[in-house]
Formats: C-alpha cells, sequence, structure tokens
C-alpha cells in the first residue's frame, strides 16, 4: 500500500510498501544484489534511457531503496524523492543540480558546518557561487541579495545548532517571485514536525543520519521534490536540454523534463548526479531507515518533551548557564514563528551558553557520564558536545559569529533517557566543573 490519503502515522510504517510485490515478505526485504536481470535487449534499452523505471544496477536503484524513496516522499507530501549515501551527498547534489553551471546559491550563514564548508571548498570548482543573506530573520534581506544568476534559496528550516526557525513561507515567496526554487534542509525538524512543501519549499533534504532513522547507525539523506516547480521557464537548460543517453527507441534525443516529467529535480539527481559523482545507499542502510521511520512520531515526541524538560532545568541554574537557545527558551525570537510551522514541537536539538572558564567548560564536557560526546545529533541517546570546535570547527571566526555561535556555546541533542537521569547527570558535571 502506497495510498497517499492514509494520515503520517499510518505512512511511516506502511507507506511505498506493497507485500505482493515482494513475496508477501511483511518486513521489507533487503535486495542486496549488486544488479538485476535485463532481460532481453529491448528492455535493456527501455531500462538504460530510463524509460523504464525498474532497477538496473544498485548505485542507480534499488528496490529496498525504492520503497524508502517512496515512503519518504509520503511523508512530506512530495512528488518524488531519492535517497543518497549522506546528507551531504543531498545538500551538495541538490545545489548542484539547482546551480547548473556557474550559477549562484543564496543561503544563509546559520547552517551545518560541513553545508557553510563546501560553499567554500567544493561548490567553487563546479562553477557555483553561494551569496550570504544580511539578515536571515529579514525576507526582505533575501530580496535584496538576489542577482540574475541566482539559481536557488537555500536554508535550514530550523538550523543545526541554534535551532532558529526560518519564517519558510515568507522565504518561499521571495524566491518564487524571481522565478527561482526555495530548498530546505529539514533535519532537525524532520517530516514529523515539519512538512516544508506545505510552506512553499521546492525541493526539501534531509540527512537521514539524524532522527529519520534514528538509531546511530547509519549515514544517510534524502531529496525530495514538490513537483511543483517550473524547470522549463528559461532558467534551467540543465532541464531542458536534449541528451544523448536519454535517447528514445527511435533515437531522439530528450531532456530531462521529457523522460522524468513529475519529477524532474530527483530525476535529474539519480541521471547525472547518482550516476556520475555516485553517493549511492546501500540497501541495508535503506532498510535501517525504514525500520527508524515506524517509530519517528513515537521517538520525536519524547525527544521534544526531553529537550523542553532540559532546557526549563538549564534555564533555572542562571550561575551555571548564561543563555539557552531554542524556540521553547525564555525570551527565543523564534516562538512565535515555531508555532506557526512547528506546532507538535521545536526539535529536539538546542544550545546553552557556559559560565565560565575555558577550562571550566572543558572540565563540564569531561564530567558528563550519561550523555554521549560526539558529532551526530537526532539519536535515541542524548548527546552534548562543544559545536564551536568541533562540528562547526570549520568555520572562520567571522563565520561563526555570522552563524551566532559563541565560544561558550554546548549543542545538546536530547534522546529517550529518562528525563531525570539526564538532568542528574548535567547537575553532577556542573558541580565538577565548579569544584
Ligand atoms: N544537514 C544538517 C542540518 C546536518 O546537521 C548534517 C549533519 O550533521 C548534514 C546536513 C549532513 O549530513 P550527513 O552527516 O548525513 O552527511
Amino acid at each position: 500500500m502506497s495510498k497517499s490519503n492514509f494520515k503520517f502515522d499510518t505512512l511511516k510504517v506502511r507507506g511505498g510498501y506493497r507485500s505482493s510485490e515482494h513475496n508477501e515478505a511483511v518486513s521489507v526485504p533487503i535486495y542486496q544484489s549488486t544488479a538485476f536481470e535485463l532481460g532481453n535487449t529491448e528492455r535493456a534499452g527501455r531500462l538504460f534511457s530510463f524509460t523504464d523505471p525498474d532497477p538496473i544496477y544498485t548505485r542507480l536503484s534499488n528496490p529496498t531503496v525504492a520503497v524508502l524513496e517512496e515512503r519518504a516522499a509520503l511523508l512530506d507530501g512530495a512528488a518524488g524523492a531519492i535517497a543518497l549515501g549522506s546528507g551531504m551527498a543531498a545538500v551538495t547534489y541538490s545545489l548542484l543540480n539547482a546551480a547548473g553551471k556557474n550559477g549562484r546559491i543564496l543561503s544563509t550563514a546559520r547552517l551545518y558546518g560541513g553545508s557553510v564548508d563546501a560553499f567554500d571548498k567544493i561548490l567553487p570548482d563546479f562553477g557555483v557561487t553561494v551569496d550570504f543573506v544580511e539578515d536571515a530573520d529579514d525576507p526582505e534581506s533575501f530580496e535584496k541579495s538576489i542577482f540574475p544568476d541566482t539559481k536557488a534559496i537555500y536554508v535550514e528550516a530550523v538550523s543545526n545548532p541554534n535551532s532558529a526557525v526560518t519564517d519558510l513561507e515568507a522565504v518561499a515567496q521571495v524566491a518564487h517571485r524571481h522565478g527561482i526554487p526555495l530548498i530546505v534542509d529539514n533535519t532537525l525538524a524532520t517530516p514529523y514536525l515539519l512538512n516544508p512543501i506545505k510552506f512553499g519549499a521546492d525541493v526539501v533534504v534531509y540527512s537521514a543520519t539524524k532522527a529519520l532513522s534514528g538509531h546511530g547507525n547509519v549515514i544517510a539523506g534524502l531529496v525530495l521534490e514538490s513537483g511543483k516547480f517550473n524547470w522549463a521557464g528559461g532558467k534551467y537548460p540543465q532541464f531542458t536540454k536534449p541528451l544523448y543517453f536519454l535517447r528514445d527507441s527511435e533515437d531522439r534525443e530528450r531532456s530531462i523534463l521529457e523522460v522524468f516529467p513529475a519529477t524532474p529535480f530527483t530525476g535529474r539527481i539519480r541521471a547525472i548526479y547518482l550516476n556520475y559523482l555516485g553517493a549511492a545507499l546501500s540497501p541495508f542502510d535503506a532498510y535501517l531507515i525504514l525500520l527508524g521511520l515506524e517509530t519517528l512520531s513515537e521517538r520525536v515526541a519524547k525527544q521534544v518533551s526531553n529537550a523542553e524538560k532540559l532546557i526549563r532545568y538549564l534555564e533555572s541554574k542562571k550561575d551555571y548557564v548564561l543563555w539557552v537557545k531554542h524556540p521553547y527558551a525564555q525570551n527565543s525570537p523564534y516562538r512565535e514563528l515555531a508555532k506557526k510551522y512547528l506546532p507538535k514541537g521545536a526539535g529536539s536539538v538546542f544550545t546553552f551558553g557556559f559560565n565560565g572558564t575555558p577550562k571550566q567548560y572543558a572540565k563540564f564536557l569531561n564530567s558528563v557520564k550519561l550523555f554521549s560526546y560526539h558529532a551526530n545529533i537526532g539519536d535515541a541517546r542524548s548527546i552534548i558536545i562543544n559545536s564551536p570546535t568541533t562540528t562547526h570547527a570549520e568555520l572562520t571566526p567571522e563565520q561563526r559569529k555570522q552563524a551566532d555561535l559563541a565560544p561558550e556555546t554546548i549543542r545538546i541533542s536530547a534522546g529517550l533517557e529518562d528525563d531525570g537521569d539526564l538532568i542528574a547527570d548535567l547537575e553532577q558535571a556542573f558541580e565538577k566543573a565548579y569544584q
């Protein structure tokens, strides 16, 4: 069953899977096969020109991965999805796909450090320039920084690590006024808390490494498309140019839009980037994400609740804590936006400012026992980390300032443990740091 009229909690368990197509297996089978029989030369021709979507070779597509893609699309109300080998592949392939040759991308400074680093270190090698808005909270600021060769706006719906909320509807309106798409990294919110396409996003990317899989055992990414953006408007020749390798049975060259009319964005990622840059997701990893998705709502709801309890605790520790950043923190400037975009909760990642010397800061982190100390987020286990010198270490001091990442910042990703145990762990670590 894959009907989109089912509700989220049904789709997360059953969406995209028809057991009758898989020997009636109850759990999605892992198709651990490199290649798939072509059958006959006529069928091979159809498969290799993408006329027939059946699997050929697991770098390009695979039945287990295809269930994940269909399920992910259903969860976000998307027209199509493609799964990739990492969140970074999802980010870079999407930006390359939209920018084409020598295009510009408009973005903000408040992003995952790896994404900002890719803007600097990889995209320019492909002729892509990234511009930054002056004020990510002001849609007018986006308007001012759009050039004739700007091909997309890229934002995080809820930012890593401070959980700043982007006014998606307003930014989408700016993008569409200029005939360009809005690409949204929705990793921190997950489709359980927010569906960016409902608010005008044209493309949604995920690091499925985080809460989507949720158990800290996989590296994966997803790109979804609304199917509504007009790629034929003249600004995006990469979608309209006839290509020899997409020729039909009469040898007529076809464009990406002709071959993938309903899902040109993810179709082009598959035919070009996945095909030639090759960040494919393994079927086993797709299976792990499918398992994780089955409990997405339950996990995220508890993680949001644990995050709120930790925030309240930290806010009560005035001597140790300078500030807390999360839409549910006291005086957060993102409360209203969170009410609109994230009514079920504003996510489980937040930061706080440690009030002490660098030595006490290190002592605190080294004294934490229950929290894991590593670079992931969205895991079933709670995680703590000193973001400025780890996950966001690539940022220059100026970029860190623009990203609102003070040196005293500590990031927490709330997991599923007992909240009292988590609070007791922070309490004993504070006591050790201030001894
Ligand atoms: N996007 C966001 C918001 C992230 O936090 C991360 C990783 O932390 C990525 C993308 C990259 O994902 P991955 O680590 O799966 O490559």
